[in-house]
């Protein structure tokens, strides 16, 4: 992802201008406390020796210890996941979670190793930054690429140095003092967003027609309680190609068909798209729930939905942003309208720490106050001053940040 701490930054920019943030307090702000880069050696299941690079990107502490996902992916660099840490430092002073930012990853393409190679290389990873991370210090959790397996994996590693410390990763399966409720976290929170959204406008989701983009943990889950609340999911794309049926698709269906043939290709009733068409859909509400900047100055023109929700970590670049923001179109920006994962995460570090298990009920009721909460101080002070939801998030976010930097001291 060329340039995605630049756009990161712009908008960073554009909020610190309306802050009055002197040059030097931006620096301190947006300069990470510590990037770390490491070997990933790993013995593949034919003998030969693969060498991966791995990183960690510890971004803000002055709100608390520093979360956020690891990721596995070919085009995970140095560049994405400092990107990607800042946007974790800004998303949970957004949704208020007493946590800094940080980001990792590897460099590769998951699918193409064993279930024993994903482990091994989790393992080894985990014994060249386990210094760095810890229940206080920096909290990994699932992002592309890694699953609840990765994390108990992880866990499991981390707890050869340091015994018992269910705390140390978040996102593990329920089985292995996981959170109930943290696999769909993401999803609900971008439809607790959505949903926020249509009522401003007078609205609830029934009928509202979606397009979304990503049939990962993040989209799957969206289709499903979109669905569930009586949305219209008329298009979905995943890295198999782009379906639409302008009547709406039969999501559980589609679930099943997608797990069963690794992809939503060739759904029965649908018409095959591509990625450019989808993004176009005639919709309502375009999700994009995949990659970084797919959003970009060349396909921006044609977006006709009314109101984009990113589900995405950073898909919509500043170009693209500004043609939104002209043609009238509504952005839920990425570090509120994904911040459900990292908050369930919370909750989840919160019964590990306290030895006590909230039930489903109990999670999504305190995700739905979270959420809403956030999304509702981020449109109010868009009114106020008159800015994008973006920059109102920004606004927000920077303030709580920049206040605990100065009263902790420097
Ligand atoms: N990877 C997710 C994100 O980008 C979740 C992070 C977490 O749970 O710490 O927000």
């Amino acid at each position: 992802m060329a340039d995605s701490f630049n756009n990161a930054c712009h908008y960073f920019e554009s909020a610190a201008d309306l802050l009055g943030l002197s040059a030097n307090m931006r620096r301190l702000l947006q300069v990470p406390e510590r990037e770390v880069k490491v070997q990933v050696a790993l013995e593949l299941d034919n003998g030969e020796i693969a060498t991966y690079i791995g990183y960690r990107v510890q971004h803000d502490s002055s709100r608390g210890p520093m979360k956020g996902g690891l990721r596995y992916h070919p085009e995970v660099d140095a560049e994405e996941v400092l990107t990607l840490a800042s946007l974790m430092t800004w998303k949970t002073a957004v949704v208020n979670l007493p946590y800094g930012g940080a980001k990792g990853g590897i460099s590769v393409d998951p699918k193409q190793l064993s279930p024993g190679e994903l482990e091994r290389i989790t393992r080894k990873f985990v014994d060249e930054i386990h210094d760095m991370v810890g229940p206080d210090k920096d909290i990994p959790a699932p992002d592309m690429g890694t699953n609840a397996q990765v994390m108990a994996w992880f866990a499991n590693q981390y707890e050869k140095f340091y015994g018992f410390q269910p705390a140390c990763v978040t996102g593990k399966p329920v089985e292995l003092h996981g959170s109930e409720g943290r696999e769909e976290a993401t999803g609900r929170g971008v439809v607790l967003c959505a949903e926020a959204m249509m009522k401003k406008f007078g609205r609830d989701l029934q009928g509202v027609k979606v397009a979304l983009q990503g049939f990962g943990n993040v989209g799957t889950f969206t289709a499903s309680i979109l669905h569930e609340k009586g949305a219209k999911v008329v298009a979905v794309s995943d890295v198999s190609g782009g379906i639409l049926n302008p009547e709406g698709l039969d999501i559980p269906r589609l679930l099943e068909y997608a797990r069963s043939n690794k992809g939503v290709k060739d759904f029965s009733g649908t018409d095959a798209i591509d990625n450019a068409a989808l993004l176009a859909a005639d919709v309502d509400i375009l999700i994009p729930a995949a990659l970084g900047g797919v959003l970009t100055a060349e396909n921006a023109d044609a977006v006709r939905a009314k109101y984009i929700v990113e589900a995405a970590n950073n898909p919509t670049e500043a170009e693209a942003d500004d043609v939104f923001r002209r043609k009238g179109i509504v952005v839920v920006p990425d570090i509120l309208a994904n911040a459900g994962g990292v908050t369930v995460s919370y909750f989840e570090w919160v019964q590990n720490r306290q030895h006590f298990r909230w039930d489903v009920n109990r999670v999504r009721d305190e995700l739905g106050k979270v959420m809403l909460d956030g999304f509702d101080r981020v449109w109010t002070l868009a009114e106020e001053k008159k800015v994008s939801l973006r920059t109102a998030a920004y606004i927000l976010g920077i303030g709580r940040v920049g206040r605990a930097t100065v009263l902790g001291g420097i």
